[in-house]
């Protein structure tokens, strides 16, 4: 009479004669010993179940169908194993691959955010956001660009409405315009550039003054290779006695040395700012053609990276400094700009399009 333990005896067999089974012909020998209708293990096994008394007969039933079904999924495996020539063990194939989760990374211009952070912050620099909607003072007239300064058109700028009360409703509503508020309102904007904190920051601190200001800035652009109406910016401040030009150069060929390549070129060339004075434009060597000409920098071997300059003195007045004992540099630039020479991206939309081939080929 079969019992439990004769169904154990006869499985160790089984595995015995599947590992031992290295062809398809072997195969077909154990599935004849083992599932053959006419001596066959299972049938005979089948067989006894059935003349056994009626109290057994359900479990050992059970155990005698579970063990033909390990036997046929066993066999199935195997010959698949075999035809495609990959090992299996119970059912299993070790050998394929681990299924791969997805990992995303940080945007690149997060990343770049994140060195520029860290570069400055190495170099005592505080880093500080700002508000993203400012006040024409802070971000025009304490810059040196009152109402009917011409600078302010270098900077095209959304203007926030006066709060409008909605008929009916309670909770006021903005009304955006490209013009700004009449004169004998303040107006209020979306900032332009990140400056205005610097002022804000002045304004609650006595120099010495070493910050970054990063974050969005707005301006009334229509998209193209090089321009969104929003992007990131990051600028920087110092302020103290005995502050030179010649602290303005160390400090920013050191900042590009590091985010670019250490052997990196510079070069400054005058330039124009109203909030600073004397102002100059900050170049590296091509990082596309190394300096010997490319469409990229118009064959000239240098690209524009940043704006600098000495604060200028009214700029200090104006939160209550002493022009004549303080003296400061100030440098900005956009983040999408050092991300696209960094990484040689030809067109900022790229960036805002979340689309994944593009993404994909950044990891950090
Ligand atoms: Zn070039």
């Amino acid at each position: 009479m079969p019992d439990a333990e004769e169904i154990e005896r006869l499985r160790v067999e089984f595995q015995a004669a599947l590992a031992a089974a290295a062809t398809d012909q072997a195969l077909r020998v154990v599935r004849d010993r083992f599932l053959g209708r006419k001596g066959g293990v299972i049938a005979s096994l089948m067989k006894a179940v059935a003349s056994a008394s009626p109290a057994d007969r359900p479990l050992l039933g059970m155990l005698a169908n579970q063990f033909k079904n390990e036997i046929e999924g066993a066999l199935d495996a195997r010959r698949a194993s075999l035809e495609s020539g990959r090992p299996v063990a119970g059912g299993l194939d070790v050998t394929l691959p681990g299924r791969q989760v997805p990992l995303g990374h940080l945007h690149p211009l997060t990343h770049v955010r994140h060195q520029v952070e860290a570069i400055f912050s190495r170099m005592g620099y505080e880093i500080l956001e700002g508000p993203e909607i400012e006040d024409d003072y802070h971000n025009f007239e304490a810059l040196n660009m009152p109402p009917e300064h011409p600078a302010r058109d270098m900077q095209d700028t959304f203007f926030l409405g006066q709060p409008v009360p909605q008929r009916g409703l309670g909770t006021p509503g903005t009304r955006v315009s490209t013009r700004p508020a009449p004169p004998d309102r303040p107006a209020t904007l979306l900032r332009t550039h990140t400056s205005a904190m610097q002022i804000r920051y002045m304004e609650a601190h006595e120099p010495p003054v070493r910050i970054v200001a990063i974050g969005k800035v707005f301006r009334r652009d229509n998209p193209d290779l090089t321009h969104t109406p929003m992007f990131h910016q990051f600028e920087g401040l110092l302020v103290d006695e005995r502050v030179t030009f010649a602290d303005l150069k160390g400090t920013l060929t050191a900042f590009v040395r590091e985010i670019f390549a250490p052997d990196i070129k510079v070069m400054f060339r005058p330039s124009f700012f109203p909030y600073t004075e004397p102002s100059a434009e900050m170049f590296i060597g091509c990082v596309f053609c190394g300096g010997t000409g490319c469409p990229v920098c118009k064959r000239t071997g240098w690209l524009e990276i940043l704006g600098s300059g000495m604060v200028h003195p009214s700029v200090l007045e104006a939160v209550g400094y002493d022009a004549e004992r303080y003296t400061g540099f100030a440098f900005g630039t956009g983040i999408e700009r050092v991300a696209m020479l960094k990484y040689g991206v030809d067109d900022i939309r790229l960036f805002y399009e979340n689309d994944l081939r593009f993404l994909e080929q950044f990891s950090f």
